[in-house]
This record gives C-alpha cells, structure tokens and sequence, in this order.
C-alpha cells in the first residue's frame, strides 16, 4: 500500500530522536512536533520530562518501555485513531534503536496508522564515522548478550563478517567484551566512541588486544565500540574439531602441545590462547 505521510488524511505516529548527551542537538523541528503534540509516549517519564521542562513544554507523558510495549502500544493506538497527536521517544537517541518502539510501530502500521521519523542524533552512526573504518557497508549488532557463554557464541557467529561491526555496551562489561573479541574475532583493529557529544567525549582507536588492556577505571560513562570486520585475506575461521585435528596432528608428528598449539595459531592467524582454550577445555 502506498500512502503518503503528510496528506493529513491518515493518522500518523511520531518517532522523535532525542540528544544523546549535548541537548543543543534537539532540532527545532522536533521541538515543534512536540509542541503540537496532544500525548507524548515515552520510554521513561522521569527523563523525558526533564528534556521537556528543560525546553519548558508541559504536555501528558505515558510511559511504555520494554515490560509493558504490547499492552501500551495497543492503549496509544486507540487514542491515535481518536484523532490525538501522538509522539514517541525513548530515553535517548532514536527509538527502537536498542530501545523500545519497534513493536508500537508495527502495531500502528497494521492499524493503518503512518509512521514518521523526526531525525536526530544516535550512537551507533556518531561512533562509525569518528572510528576512521570502513563506513562503505556495516552491521549494527547493539548489545552482545550478557551471559558469557552466549556473548561468545555471538561473536563466533560474527568472526567471519567482513563489514564493520557496532557494538553498544555497558561500562561494567566492558573490559570483558573486549577481552572476549580479542580471543575470538583476533587482533583487529578497532575504536571505543565514549561519551559521545559529552563534554569529556573521547575517542580511543587502537587495537583490540591494546584496548582489552586499557585500565577499565579509565573506561567509563556510555560507550561505543566499533570493530573492523574480517580481513578478506584472513583465513577462515575454523571451527573446534578441526582446530583440534590440526593440534593432534602436528603432536602425532612430533611437536608438543605447546609448539603444536603456537603452529596452529599461526597457520590459522587465530589467537593462541583461544586455541589453547578449544584444545584443552574440549
Ligand atoms: N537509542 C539509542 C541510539 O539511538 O543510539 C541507544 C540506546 S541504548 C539503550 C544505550 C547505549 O547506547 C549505551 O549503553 C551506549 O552503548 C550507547 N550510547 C548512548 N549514548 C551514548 C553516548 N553519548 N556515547 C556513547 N555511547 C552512547
């Protein structure tokens, strides 16, 4: 179906981008679009009510944030096909960018309701254009899970990519995704966006093995972390068995494990520890 979004014939939904740090980066136009809105829906009343009293708006705030999506999304769809204006932010940067709204917009597409994108600022895009990689194509993956395990079988999954990767993560986890994209996607290089149109934004683009080693102290605040994807060169990623196949070969012929495991990483250009760790924990 092909509709047009501002023929004021439709009813339309609002996704409005808001700052990521630096409030100055709220447009006039998103400014405009809330001023005239009867309803704003957002992820956290508390601090979307700061960003509206710091521009001095008052209008009805609803929350609807990831526990609660179908049921609000339903409740804001209703009051839409009343004829109210209704916008929806998250907390920061775009809505259902690692954030809530996906499901709201889906809701309101199958009601017939038009979206509209008042555009703004987002980490991931700030992040990829300072990281000085390839911007021509890249992958967005948002957060890696929190569960160790499953984090690096994400990153097993992305090792082969050869576009730039986005990754957002928490600074308590920080160091500890670094250290596991180390083991797993090798020493690539890649760029920490932190803070980003802070005051004390930092960029920090060296290699992943440098930057697993960075003091996390020094590692706080919101941040970015952009990888280089897999060089076209590189060899493939082998998976466990024939990792091993190869170790036990090489021992069969006479090398210790030790030599055998360091033969293997060069061959395979893939990290000795890691290979040391399918070897010994399998
Ligand atoms: N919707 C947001 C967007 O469009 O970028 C992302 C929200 S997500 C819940 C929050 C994560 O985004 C943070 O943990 C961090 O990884 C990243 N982020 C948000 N603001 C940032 C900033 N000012 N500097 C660096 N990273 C930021």
């Amino acid at each position: 179906m092909r509709t047009l979004n501002f023929d004021n014939k439709l009813p339309l939904l609002y996704l409005v981008a808001t700052p990521i740090g630096n409030l100055d980066e709220m447009s006039p136009r998103a400014l405009e679009i809330i001023k005239n809105a009867d309803l704003i829906a957002c992820e956290d009343t508390r601090v979307s009510g700061k960003l509206l009293s710091f521009f001095n708006i008052s209008k009805p705030l609803l929350s609807l944030r990831e526990h609660n999506e179908v049921s609000e999304a339903k409740n804001i769809i209703e009051k839409i096909k009343e004829g109210k204006k209704v916008v929806y932010m998250s907390d920061a940067g775009y809505p259902c960018i690692s954030d809530p709204g996906s499901k709201l917009v889906k809701l309101a597409l199958e009601n017939g309701i038009n979206v509209s994108s008042i555009s703004g600022p987002n980490a991931m895009l700030n992040a990829l254009v300072c990281s000085g990689l390839e911007t021509d194509h890249f992958y967005f993956h948002g957060f890696l899970s929190a569960k160790e395990k499953i984090k690096k079988e994400e990153l097993r999954k992305l090792a082969s990519k050869e576009e730039t990767m986005i990754f957002y993560e928490a600074p308590h986890r920080i160091q500890e995704t670094l250290c596991d994209m180390f083991e797993i996607l090798g020493n690539r290089k890649a760029c920490i966006a932190r803070e980003l149109t802070k005051l004390h934004e930092e960029f920090i683009r060296d290699t992943l093995q440098n930057l697993s080693l960075l003091d996390p102290e020094t590692l706080k605040g919101e941040m970015v972390i952009v990888v280089e994807g897999k060089n076209k060169e590189e060899q493939p990623i082998l998976d466990d068995s024939e990792i091993i196949k190869m170790v036990n070969n090489l021992v069969n012929s006479g090398l210790s494990t030790k030599d055998a495991i360091k033969k293997v990483s060069e061959l395979t250009k893939q990290n000795k520890n890691s290979i040391y760790k399918i070897y010994h924990l399998n």
